[in-house]
């Protein structure tokens, strides 16, 4: 029942401007706390308290988005979105510490005891500023809540609760597709992706974390639009980056971005595979988004430049080889090929100079660590970036038996006195090596903490 009402409410494929036109006030399907389940304690309450005092000061408040979808998962949610039709200045008058952020997207920041929750106001569908391929520039227009539901982008981040009522409101039919794992975009899917290419990314990242499937509609324009991906500025397809493979489910995310064949929209530097927007994977590749997921789920630290040093790696170790075959020496080859990699991948996406410096050491280290006789050899295990240049190795020896005796000596280097002479790899055995840690477990170790 609710999907043939759905059917008629997107009857035809309507653009956000004809939209405003016609939108028909509808009802949203109500589901209780008895319907769906979720218990208030799970709620943030720093999101609720900004809801109460939104709806105490005479505005509508809902908890919106990831936070509502994800309990409805039973998954523990990363961050509760609040959406108001109080407009950023009204939410300042509420909360005068709150900031105001964005220009494309305006909305404030209201910190509540530490925390810092997202309050947007309800987007309408008025005059949008758009460029000649449809995307939007600025969305600060302001609207009704069901307005507000239809702008956003898959029909289960647009669910709406009530955290006092415990009540979810669903305009677009978020609820029965969360059940059904399906992931629908609103709208007419070219539309809305050519809006915000970013959509895309979305769509694979949610696929990646929630298990859920696109329907057909959503999956159709998927390669035609994927080339609009590079009109996306560079600051904001690295914050992508980072949700895309540091939220604890980069190995399934490498893996839709593959079968979407958008990987190479993101690293247009590697090498294609089959489809455009296909990469050719570099085992490392796999390897690395393996131990970032495992260190996240332990609570360790990763960093962003640890990622970018093993998913750039197959272009890198590729160009320093011809560099080599070309005479210059390996230190000087890798240096070479790294400075060009980075320089064509921020081309695409930033990647800020703390990380993208430490990137580079990484790699600049797997040749420093080929050396290992002599006393010098030795001073890199004091090097700051020793530890996550050392995991890197590690990985890398994982599909390369070639390196196994080298990352087994630096493995006994740090086991051992740093002033000890080193010996050449593979001559000095110690028994504790077969008994002790597992090369696998070693290699989940990965990067260290950005410093
Ligand atoms: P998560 O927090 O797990 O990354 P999320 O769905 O909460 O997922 P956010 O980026 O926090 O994602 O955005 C909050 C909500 O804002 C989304 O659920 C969605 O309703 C809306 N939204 C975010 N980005 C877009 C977009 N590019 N287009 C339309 N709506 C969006
Ligand atoms: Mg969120």
């Amino acid at each position: 029942m609710i999907r043939s009402l759905l059917t008629r409410f997107y009857a035809g494929s309507r653009t956000p401007e004809s939209a405003s036109q016609d939108s028909p006030i509808s009802e949203p399907t109500r589901y209780t706390s008895a319907d769906h389940g979720i218990d208030a304690k799970h709620l943030c309450p720093n999101a609720t308290e900004v809801v109460e005092r939104l709806q105490q000061a005479g505005y509508e408040a809902y908890i919106v988005g990831g936070g509502v979808r994800d309990l409805l998962l039973g998954k523990l949610p990363k961050d509760f979105d609040v959406a108001t039709d109080a407009t950023p200045e009204e939410v300042k008058a509420v909360f005068p510490r709150c900031r105001l952020i964005g220009r494309r997207f305006r909305l404030a920041h209201v910190r509540m005891r530490g925390d810092v929750i997202e309050v947007a106001t309800f987007r309408g569908q008025g005059q949008v500023h758009q460029d000649a391929d449809g995307r939007i520039l600025r969305d600060n227009v302001w609207g009704s809540v069901e307005e507000d539901a239809e702008r956003r982008d898959f029909t289960i981040n647009a669910m709406f609760m009530d955290p006092v009522s415990g009540e979810i409101r669903d305009w677009v039919g978020g609820y029965p597709d969360l059940q059904a794992r399906c992931l629908r975009l609103i709208g007419d899917p070219e539309t809305r992706y050519r809006e915000d290419p970013v959509r895309l990314l979305r769509m694979a990242r949610f696929v990646a974390k929630l298990g859920v499937e696109p329907d057909a509609a959503t999956l159709a324009p998927v390669d035609a639009v994927a080339p609009q991906l590079e009109q996306i500025p560079a600051a904001r397809l690295f914050e992508e980056l980072c949700k895309l493979f540091l939220t604890g489910h980069a190995e399934r995310t490498l893996e839709t971005l593959q079968r979407f064949a958008l990987t190479r929209f993101l690293f247009p530097v590697l090498e294609r595979s089959g489809p455009v927007g296909k990469a050719q994977l570099h085992p490392v590749m796999m390897r690395a988004m393996k131990s970032t997921d495992e260190r996240l789920a332990q609570d360790l630290s990763v960093t962003p430049a640890f990622l970018i040093a093993a998913l750039l790696w197959g272009p890198v170790e590729a160009l320093a080889k011809r560099y080599e075959s070309e005479g210059a020496s390996p230190f000087q080859a890798m240096e070479r090929a790294g400075d060009e990699v980075i320089a064509e991948q921020v081309q695409r996406t930033a990647i800020p100079r703390r990380f993208s410096s430490v990137t580079r050491q990484i790699w600049l280290n797997q040749v420093r660590l080929t050396r290992t006789r002599g006393k010098r050899a030795l001073s890199i295990l004091q090097q700051p970036r020793f530890r996550a240049s050392y995991d890197f190795l590690l990985l890398r020896s994982l599909d390369d038996p070639e390196l196994e005796s080298l990352a087994a000596f630096w493995t006994e280097a740090q086991e051992g006195a740093p002033e000890a002479p080193a010996p050449a790899p593979g001559k000095r055995r110690r028994r504790r090596r077969r008994g002790g840690r597992g090369k696998s477990q070693r290699g989940a170790r990965q990067a260290g903490a950005e410093s």
